[in-house]
């Protein structure tokens, strides 16, 4: 079923205004929280691997490929102990993975969550693989998580962790084996204290070994806003072959974090109308478009955007159900699965957080025509500009945020374009297409590495 066709019969369903009388009834009792048990994790994890035996069905990948791409390179758990500031002794588990290094070094963010466990990062390090070679990166794919509840830290707790992860994964990191970079809930100032610690440990400054670092310490200009950016670009291009214009699209967005906020003010300023965003607190909804900066502004202030003026508080379940041309998915992984799938009345759905669908979801919405762009696609932003970073950083330039964003709308411009004509000419969702562009581009490289490296 292609996607290609999807999308027509969809737009033309679909009501590009949505009033306040739609929307639905129906209360849910609050916003579902993710719990990520580690059997949830491991299941992340078959389901990430079966979209992999689907690309190894449809493309002639070698066995020796296939094998290779089935489990990670490298894995590796540690314990963090950190002081705390009452004097006693916490140890906190986390994890570094490299999934396959066949392309590059190893590249993904640190992410700090009390639901972290060893399943779910290396499914994100899985994920960074394709991703990397879905645009065109010289990078493998990594990932790393501390399973911690950063916000009962202190700034001080949080530096001691942050520096004490670096201790522990110094050995496997660098410029041209691992580059960590910021995930959920790690920024730049957490990038800026892990860059310092290596840089004592290996006594050099090699800031190309970490990148969404402070701009001070070689951080690149437009990074922050470099995943918002890019899947506003995937959007952009999607709606251009879909002849539809932004003024005419309604978007609602779950999350408020950093990606979703860049996104939502530049599809915004872009002309396309945001209707609702969510954050753990529930949703802001306004049918005839938010003020972004104002539901910021309350955001900032009390730390929920259901405190802001700019709309009418609704539940994350209702915002999810909106009757929205455009549903992006900007929190985290598994938010659409088969007990609220059915409840999706968007006509498409851009994937801007890792894993916000599960398979089966994924596949009911194909059955309903339903497109979507794809994790692997659209929130490539980030870690197109993290390269640029690390380019800048090797090369000892600065680029302007101007050239910065230049540059990442027209890498993003051929290979997502790539990845959307491939959907049509073989009659396939986005998905399929971004994963037979990735896969295709690894497999390649494991061969040209040789097929014996296993028996030397
Ligand atoms: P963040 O920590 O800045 O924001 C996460 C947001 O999600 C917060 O606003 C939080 O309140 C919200 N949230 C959590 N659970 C929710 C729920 N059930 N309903 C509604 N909102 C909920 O993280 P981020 O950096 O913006 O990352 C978000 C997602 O995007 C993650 O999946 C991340 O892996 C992915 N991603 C981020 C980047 C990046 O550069 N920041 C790059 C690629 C992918």
């Amino acid at each position: 079923m292609g996607n290609a066709k999807t999308k027509k019969a969809k737009s033309k369903n679909q009501t590009a205004k949505t009033t306040n009388s739609q929307v639905p009834q129906k209360q849910a009792e609050k916003t579902s929280p993710r719990t990520l048990t580690p059997e949830i994790g491991a299941a992340l994890f078959e389901d990430a691997r079966s979209r992999l035996e689907d690309v190894f069905k449809a493309l002639d990948i070698h066995a020796d490929a296939q094998a290779r791409l089935m489990q990670p390179g490298l894995s590796l758990q540690v314990s963090i102990p950190v002081r705390m500031d009452d004097g006693s002794l916490k140890a906190f588990p986390a994890w570094r993975v490299h999934y396959d290094t066949s392309l590059g070094p190893a590249k993904g963010g640190v992410r700090f969550h009390p639901d972290v466990n060893q399943h779910e990062v290396t499914t994100l390090s899985f994920w960074m693989a394709v991703k990397c070679a879905v645009v065109g990166l010289p990078y493998g794919g990594g990932k790393g998580g501390i399973q911690v509840d950063a916000k009962a830290l202190s700034s001080l707790e949080r530096e001691r962790l942050a520096r004490g992860y670096i201790r522990a994964i110094a050995d496997i990191m660098g410029p041209d084996r691992d580059i960590p970079a910021p995930d959920v809930n790690t920024d730049a100032t957490v990038m800026g204290w892990m860059i310092d610690e290596y840089e004592q440990i290996v006594r050099a400054k090699v800031p190309a070994a970490i990148t969404g670092k402070p701009l001070p310490l070689g951080g690149s200009p437009g990074r922050v806003a470099a995943t918002g950016r890019g899947a506003l670009k995937v959007l952009d291009l999607w709606a251009e072959r879909e002849k539809r214009q932004p003024e005419e699209t309604t978007v609602a967005v779950q999350g408020f974090g950093n990606a979703a906020y860049h996104f939502a003010r530049l599809v915004s300023e872009r002309g396309y109308r945001i209707v609702a965003v969510s954050d753990t607190s529930g949703a802001c909804y306004h049918a005839d478009g938010l003020d972004i900066e104002a539901v910021k502004q309350a955001k900032s202030n009390s730390g929920k955007v259901t405190d802001s003026q700019a709309g009418k508080a609704m539940t994350g379940d209702e915002l999810l159900a909106l009757d929205v041309n455009v549903l992006a998915l900007a929190a985290l992984e598994n938010q659409i699965h088969c007990d609220n799938v059915h409840e999706v009345k968007a006509g498409a759905i851009l994937e801007i957080a890792n894993g916000p669908l599960t398979s089966d979801a994924d596949q009911t919405l194909a059955k309903r025509n339903v497109p979507v762009l794809p994790d692997v696609l659209a929130n490539t932003g980030g870690v197109i500009v993290s390269y640029f970073e690390w380019l800048q950083n090797r090369a000892g330039e600065k680029w302007s945020e101007a050239q910065v964003n230049e540059r990442l709308d027209a890498l993003l411009s051929g290979e997502a374009g790539k990845v959307l004509t491939r959907a049509g000419t073989e009659d396939i969702t986005y998905r399929q297409a971004a994963y037979r562009q990735g896969i295709e581009r690894i497999a390649a490289a494991i061969m040209a590495r040789g097929n014996c490296q296993d028996c030397r």
